[in-house]
């Protein structure tokens, strides 16, 4: 029997945390931050590092780590979602240069900071490994590490891998090429998100959890408990958002479901020859994420079903068996020798997508309202430096975070229902139609079902 949601494995692993009390009635605060995820706390964690007198409220509707940060594949990577040409032309190569070299110390700060905070996450800097099935993968692989090369990634950095070379790390099937990049490192995300949430508290901010915001306006956040005012109020509720009052369309609520197995047996494990804890992905449209887990697991992600009618979230996490099964056959296809290991959880959530795929952090002086998200799968590590720079830009502080490209930035809304869903479901179904299409064929072309999907994602 396979465990369906109870919020994510991670949860299964350390147990649910035991719940704070809610808002107790209205409230003032200095600061006060909606959504208690990674961005939510990495805010509140940077304001209190700079400015221990601030008082600072967060508000959660269920418990501090119940959405994404608390369920996700893990990869505390230097990647950042959009594209860095569309970047570079409004804003210059150098500026683009500078946010990678700047998600590259996120990755490191992020560690530091758990070393700091006796944060124990299972954190383990191994790298990221991609893997191309087939043709249509490889020349989309060869064209990433030029274009991360174009971008200044040097041979430490990231390291090409011939099949041979590949092997050696890892034994996927049909993969004929790789590659390794170094700025990654494999979390368990609950660890990291619960003990993120008792530092923040130790350094003085209160969170408050069965709280709902219902709406937020200049100088308060609305409550079903109460409303607190602040002069500051900063929506950080990424998947979520479309559930405040008027931010129905502001980012796409996508789905990501993940499966675990069973621990692997030794010999399983001898027959991967996935050796290191390096975090492992494909380079199908459609592709899917996975981590090798301190207890010797695989826990293996990918899209599911790619939307719910309305920008709705999933109950606790709890998936369709269409993609437990969907997910399963992908583990079983990419590692044959987990045949006989048993998938024994699986569950999603939501991350969340702007129109323009490219996340956002930005604060309004006048009104006092900031918001920070729209990661597009890049969270784990975006919203640390998210949270830095909402820091500074309460704390008006003109520093290299808040100049990057990405602060101050906004996308165009996503179109209304019933388009939004037909997108975003034929989006995904000729992204799967081109993966099969691709593997099928051997050609090295990209399908041009891709291509149309990529238009009409806007991606
Ligand atoms: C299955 C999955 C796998 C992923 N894998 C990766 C990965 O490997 N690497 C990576 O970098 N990123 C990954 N992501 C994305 C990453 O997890 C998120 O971008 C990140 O956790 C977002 O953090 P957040 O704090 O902004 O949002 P969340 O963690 O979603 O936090 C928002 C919080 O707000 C609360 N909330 C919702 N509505 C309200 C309301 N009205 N009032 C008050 N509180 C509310 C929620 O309960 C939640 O706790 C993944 C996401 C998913 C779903």
């Amino acid at each position: 029997m396979i465990r369906n949601g109870d919020v994510s494995f991670w949860y299964a692993d350390i147990g649910h945390p035991p719940r704070r009390p809610p808002l107790p009635g209205d409230r003032d605060a200095d600061v006060c931050i909606v959504g208690g995820g990674y961005t939510g706390l990495w805010t509140a964690y940077a304001l209190l590092r700079e400015r221990p007198d601030l008082k600072v409220v967060v508000l959660e509707r269920a418990f501090a780590g119940y959405g994404a940060s608390g369920r996700n594949g893990g990869w505390l990577s230097d990647h950042f979602s959009g594209s860095r040409e569309r970047m570079a032309a409004a804003h210059g190569r150098d500026a683009v240069l500078a946010l990678a070299r700047t998600m590259r110390e996120t990755v490191d700060e992020v560690i530091a900071a758990c070393e700091r905070e006796g944060i124990d996450a299972d954190v383990v800097k191994a790298g990221e490994l991609k893997v191309a099935r087939g043709p249509a993968q490889a020349a989309r692989l060869a064209a990433l590490v030029a274009g991360d090369r174009a971008w200044g990634a040097g041979p430490d950095d990231l390291v090409e891998l011939d099949r041979d070379a590949l092997a050696q790390r890892v034994r996927v099937a049909g993969a004929t090429a790789g590659a390794w990049n170094a700025h990654c490192a494999r979390v368990q995300p609950a660890k990291l998100v619960q003990g993120l949430a008792a530092a923040v508290e130790r350094l003085g901010a209160t969170i408050h959890e069965s709280t709902t915001v219902r709406e937020v306006v200049p100088g308060a956040a609305r409550t079903d408990r109460g409303t607190v005012r602040a002069p500051f109020v900063l929506t950080c509720l990424e998947g979520f958002t479309a559930t405040l009052a008027g931010r129905r369309r502001t980012w796409l609520p996508l789905n990501s479901a993940i499966v675990v197995t069973a621990p692997l047996p030794d010999a399983v494990w001898d027959e991967i020859g996935w050796a290191s804890p390096a975090v492992l992905g494909d380079m199908a449209h459609a592709y899917v994420y996975a981590q090798r887990t301190a207890d010797g697991r695989i826990a293996l992600g990918g899209r599911g079903v790619p939307y719910r009618f309305g920008s709705r979230t999933d109950v606790d996490g709890r998936t369709q068996r269409a993609t437990i099964a969907q997910l399963t056959r992908l583990l079983r296809e990419l590692f044959p020798a987990t045949a006989s290991v048993p998938v024994e959880h699986a569950w999603c959530g939501v991350l969340g997508v702007p129109r323009d795929w490219t996340p956002t952090v930005r604060l309004d002086r006048a009104t006092g309202l900031g918001i920070a998200g729209g990661y597009v799968g890049n969270g784990v590590s975006t919203s640390h430096l998210a949270g830095r720079t909402l820091a500074d830009l309460v704390l008006g502080r003109d520093t290299e975070r808040t100049r990057l490209p990405w602060v101050g930035r906004d996308a165009r809304r996503w179109e209304p229902e019933p388009l939004r869903w037909i997108g975003a479901r034929l989006v995904y179904a000729l992204y799967r139609a081109a993966d099969r299409r691709e593997l099928a064929s051997g050609s090295a072309r990209t399908h041009p079902l891709a291509r149309i999907a990529d238009l009409v994602s806007g991606r």
